[in-house]
């Protein structure tokens, strides 16, 4: 019997392009005797074929597997259409329609093939820093618009030497299409300064680093997405005067090893820590130390964990390739000055952070967009984001339904923006605090860069509630430019959407959000951040919150734990005694300040914040009185914790109103008893977990709702996220918590995005 010929026409939407879709389809094409061809078109990739039923169906099902390590499909259409006359299988030429739009992949750490060349003496890209392949190196560090080809990346200004060409040309071969395709002959080059002499090239610059970095040396270190401050980590002198340069107190150093091995000898890893540590968007992990760790403290002052990473790009490998008496970790902190944003541009290292080093790596291939090394940590056994930068920007987050093409501008701190189009939310990498014009200059280039790279029109904009934010600011004014529809969204139901849309929620039922942070507009212009709300995407309720307590001097208390612990502690009652932690980091006079200040309601906002009542029982039990960085009160406590107790203590609720008095008496009254500070930690965490349990209790029991979103930037806190998921699994409550966005202000702008879009239609 002979099988009758059908067509199909695939269409197939995602990370499509220079990820090497099309090699793959050609090679599955021939294996199963189709006819037919393949291209690339704005929208993503087109396959026309012609085979036996069978034959075509076993050519869809390779797309179940054995996908190239970089490729994502997000829609895979078919359609039978006529047989057609084809007498071969080709990657024909592309389509570009100036509508159109598709994702772009992030930047990917260097993969195992390119790695074995690297060290390989035979190979011809020996030792050669920018090797890469089309499953791995740089993507959207370097794309300057799409489609997504070597013109239009930063690599255009490198013509491709025979053999390169050779490669790139060739479907049978790892590299082609790889866009950017390089050797030592064509190729990018490194360049080593140090202000004194002219700079040496290539193999003598990477030797002259290594020396200098053994020798104590702090250098800046162009990398993928921007530029490294760099020193040997187990050199104590070396790391102090790091910090001191940089201007960076207490806020722990981002650190790299060569590999597991060596990481090993620091922390303490999961088997899910390792996969997330070498999966190839390589971010920080933060880990737990080990007691008899070498690393200075200094490195992580008051923390019980450290912030690892393996090399990502071939440099990284060979700055860090083991070599007897050179460094085995290094401190790999982003080249900026405290918390502007990490430099980027030649130009810009030798004039913002030349003087704080004492050399600097170059390379001659442009960074076009910069990018930040990525954060996240292992929680509840899945990787849980901190900080989304390289590897995960700008993935597209998939949201539950298609709303206009919009803008979302984000929060003020940890900015992150966002822009919608179908059912895509582009979430832009992390770009940082908004207070200072550097980092507003970034936020301007990157909303440019992402509007024009996914060619977006919005409908409308969206921005937080908040009338002072730079984010809102900005918004504004570009909706009177454009002309678009302004919507101004309160900062919590902001944070319980994004937990929504970041579990794919796509019903209507409201659910019950705790959402715990520092600092959001509320609608009765107090400071929220201690909100138990039910919502969803069109609206909210808000159930219970932490009774108000004055934020005497505003940002002052924010930095100063202990003025906030007088607050807290005057607000239920409680004398300012002479021996208490808080009371004695402040000097009379500014206790007297304060004092005034709250009695006479001046510069004092009120705020239901969690992030402050947790800086007020840091200090209350001596941890800490005043922060260089933020939530550093809340990290140090939680380090402290105590796991085998299981004490907590009580809240008062009258009506909607959390009163922590009880909780404050009994914590000072252990205090007073000399119970230890890693008890009193675990005692006040259980207590937070005990609080979320009942609370979420009453309200199931009035409303039925049984879902609870964990949202805030308290949840980054682990303890807490993994004691209150529990107890709220063990009492049957669906429980929703962050997996591709950072809990923190990093993802409430694709909440903006979703909230605005239910009051546009
Ligand atoms: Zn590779
Ligand atoms: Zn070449």
């Amino acid at each position: 019997m002979v099988d009758r010929l059908i067509g199909k026409k695939i269409l197939v939407r995602g990370i499509v392009q220079g990820v090497g879709f099309r090699p793959f389809v050609y090679a599955q094409a021939l294996a199963n005797h189709l006819f037919g061809w393949v291209r690339n078109t704005s929208k993503g990739v087109e396959i026309e074929i012609s085979g036996t039923r069978k034959d075509i169906e076993a050519f869809l099902n390779g797309f179940k597997f054995n996908l190239p390590p970089l490729a994502r499909i997000d829609t895979f259409k078919t359609q039978t259409i006529p047989v057609g006359h084809y007498s071969s299988f080709d990657i024909i030429s592309s389509l570009s329609q100036p509508e159109d739009f598709l994702p772009i992949s992030p930047d990917m750490s260097i993969c195992p093939d390119c790695q074995e060349e690297l060290f390989n003496p035979n190979n011809r890209r020996y030792r050669y820093p920018f090797i890469n392949c089309t499953n791995c190196g740089p993507r959207f560090t370097i794309i300057q618009g799409i489609p997504y080809d070597r013109p239009l990346t930063t690599m255009a200004g490198f013509p491709m030497c025979e053999n390169c060409l050779e490669e790139y040309q060739d479907p049978f071969d790892r590299r082609f299409h790889a866009q950017p395709i390089a050797c030592p002959v064509c190729g990018p080059q490194l360049y080593f300064e140090t202000g004194i002499n002219n700079g040496v090239m290539g193999e003598t610059a990477l030797s002259t680093v290594r020396e200098l970095l053994k020798a104590g040396k702090i250098l800046a270190i162009k990398g993928l997405g921007g530029f490294h401050l760099a020193c040997d980590a187990s050199n104590r002198e070396a790391v102090q005067e790091l910090r001191n340069r940089k201007n960076r107190i207490a806020k722990a150093f981002a650190l790299m090893a060569f590999d597991l091995i060596s990481i090993e000898r620091h922390a303490n890893l999961t088997i899910e820590e390792r996969q997330l540590l070498q999966s190839s968007e390589r971010p920080v992990v933060l880990l737990e130390r080990v007691k008899n760790s070498l690393l200075p403290y200094d490195v992580a002052p008051g923390q019980n964990t450290l912030g690892f990473m393996l090399p990502y790009t071939p440099l990284h490998l060979l700055l860090l390739e083991p070599k007897e008496g050179y460094p085995e970790i290094l401190v790999m902190t982003s080249g900026n000055l405290s918390e502007e944003p990490i430099v980027y541009r030649d130009i810009e290292a030798r004039s913002r952070i030349g003087h704080l080093v004492d050399g600097i790596l170059f390379h001659n291939r442009p960074i076009h967009m910069r990018v930040d090394d990525s954060v996240t940590r292992i929680v509840n056994s899945k990787p849980y984001i901190l900080r989304r930068a390289r590897g995960y920007a700008p993935n597209p987050i998939i949201i539950p339904k298609e709303i206009p093409q919009s803008l979302a501008t984000g929060a003020e701190l940890k900015n992150v923006f966002c822009f919608t189009r179908e059912n895509y939310a582009f979430m832009s990498h992390h770009i940082g605090d908004l207070d200072n014009y550097e980092t507003m200059q970034s936020f301007e280039e990157g909303i440019n860069h992402f509007q024009h790279l996914f060619r977006i029109n919005p409908e409308f904009i969206a921005c937080d509630m908040h009338p002072d934010y730079l984010t809102s600011r900005y918004a504004n004014n570009k909706a009177l430019e454009d002309s678009l529809p302004l919507f101004r969204v309160q900062h919590h139901h902001a944070h319980l959407a994004a937990c929504l849309a970041d579990n794919g929620w796509k019903s209507d039922q409201p659910v019950i959000g705790l959402t715990f942070d520092g600092t959001g507009f509320g609608t009765d212009k107090a400071i929220w951040g201690g909100e138990f709300l039910l919502g969803n995407y069109s609206g909210y309720k808000r159930k219970y919150h932490l009774a108000y307590v004055p934020l005497p001097g505003g940002d002052v208390s924010v930095k100063k734990p202990a003025r906030m612990a007088l607050a807290h502690l005057k607000a239920s009652g409680i004398v300012w005694e002479e021996d208490l932690a808080p009371v004695r980091a402040l000097s009379e006079d500014e206790r007297k300040v304060i004092f005034t200040q709250i009695e006479h309601h001046v510069n004092s906002p009120l705020t239901s914040s969690m992030g402050r009542l947790f800086d007020a029982a840091a200090s209350i039990m001596g941890i800490r009185q005043v922060v260089s960085y933020e939530g550093q009160a809340a990290i140090e406590m939680e380090n402290l914790i105590d796991t085998e107790e299981k004490g907590f203590y009580q809240f008062e609720i009258t009506k909607d109103i959390i009163d922590p008095t009880p909780l404050w008496m009994l914590l000072m009254k252990d205090w007073h008893l000399g119970v230890p500070p890693s008890k009193l930690s675990s005692r006040f965490h259980n207590s937070i977990v005990e609080l979320s349990k009942n609370l979420c209790q009453k309200i199931r029991s009035e409303t039925q709702c049984n879902t609870v979103a964990l949202t805030g930037g308290v949840w980054q806190n682990k303890y807490l996220l993994e004691h209150t998921y529990q107890k709220l699994k063990n009492d049957e409550f669906q429980v929703l918590f962050h997996r591709q966005l950072p809990p923190n202000d990093g993802s409430i702008a694709i909440g903006q995005a979703l909230i605005a879009a239910d009051s546009f239609r």
